[in-house]
């Protein structure tokens, strides 16, 4: 999703939170219920979960043909597709975040943008080996966005060019990878950091291709996968879904994660 300005997380607004009715019953009511056990509220932090205890023995498998076969373990029993704490979680028009407002745990700053650890350590790797081939100098146009600003993205597209045309460029709120702290829009420091450009530049080419081992895909990898991701194609749209997962999708050709789960294309909402 094209947006250039990072828009940092804003503190809860307690006070619209505590003068909403439902709200205010939902907060006091552990304390009604339970007082001992409930006294502290907090819910334990979701683990980001490694894929690599996750899986299996992924032994790539070329020869095997690359639609997903039904014969075969869905391939969403080995992975986690569904919480949104997930490395491997499937975002999309017709798959909302769960909590709709999910905020992601553990954020690291890079740059100007907020991205979840897991992503941190690998982009600053792939960005490592992006310098050291000279194909320029990676940065971070836009990482994390929580429910709130996308929502802001989301009202301002639709009202400047209509809920067809805004939708194409903005997501939803709750619809959006970028609100899992899993995606950044990339672009190099040569470009300005513009993501408008980055589809032409060597660093794309050669990112489209390696960004796999680094656990990144290219999440709407071509304008042929619009019915499919609901996306055009964003080369500088990079998601993390962990080494295992990549390597896996690459190994068996799958460019998309709809593709390669066998879940259903989310060409609208
Ligand atoms: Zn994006």
């Amino acid at each position: 999703m094209r947006f250039p300005r990072e828009f940092k997380p804003k503190p809860t607004n307690w006070k619209v939170v505590l003068t909403s009715p439902i709200a205010l019953a939902a907060l006091l009511f552990p304390l009604i219920a339970s007082p001992v056990a409930q006294a502290v509220d907090e819910s334990p932090a979701p683990s980001p979960s490694p894929s690599a205890s996750v899986s299996p023995t992924a032994e790539p498998s070329p020869s095997v043909s690359t639609i997903p076969p039904t014969t075969d373990v869905p391939r969403t029993s080995l992975y986690n597709t569904d919480s949104a704490s997930s490395l491997q979680v499937v975002v999309n028009k017709r798959r909302p975040l769960n909590p709709i407002d999910y905020v992601p745990k553990g954020k690291v700053q890079i740059g100007y943008a907020w991205v979840a650890k897991p992503v941190a350590d690998a982009y600053l790797q792939l960005r490592a080996e992006v310098s050291a081939r000279k194909l320029g100098t990676l940065c971070i146009n836009s990482g994390y966005r929580s429910f709130a600003s996308q929502k802001i993205i989301h009202a301002a597209k639709v009202a400047q060019l209509g809920t067809t045309a805004g939708e194409r460029l903005a997501a939803r709120p709750g619809h959006s990878e970028h609100q899992t702290g899993l995606a950044i829009d990339v672009s190099t420091t040569q470009l300005g950091c513009r993501i408008g450009p980055f589809g032409s530049s060597r660093a794309s080419k050669w990112i489209s291709q390696n960004a796999w081992q680094y656990g990144f895909i290219v999440r709407y990898p071509s304008n042929a996968k619009t019915p499919i991701t609901g996306y055009v194609w964003e080369p500088w749209h990079l998601r993390f879904v962990g080494v295992e997962l990549a390597t896996d999708m690459r190994s068996k050709k799958i460019t998309t994660l709809e593709e390669f789960f066998g879940l259903p294309a989310a060409p609208k909402y």
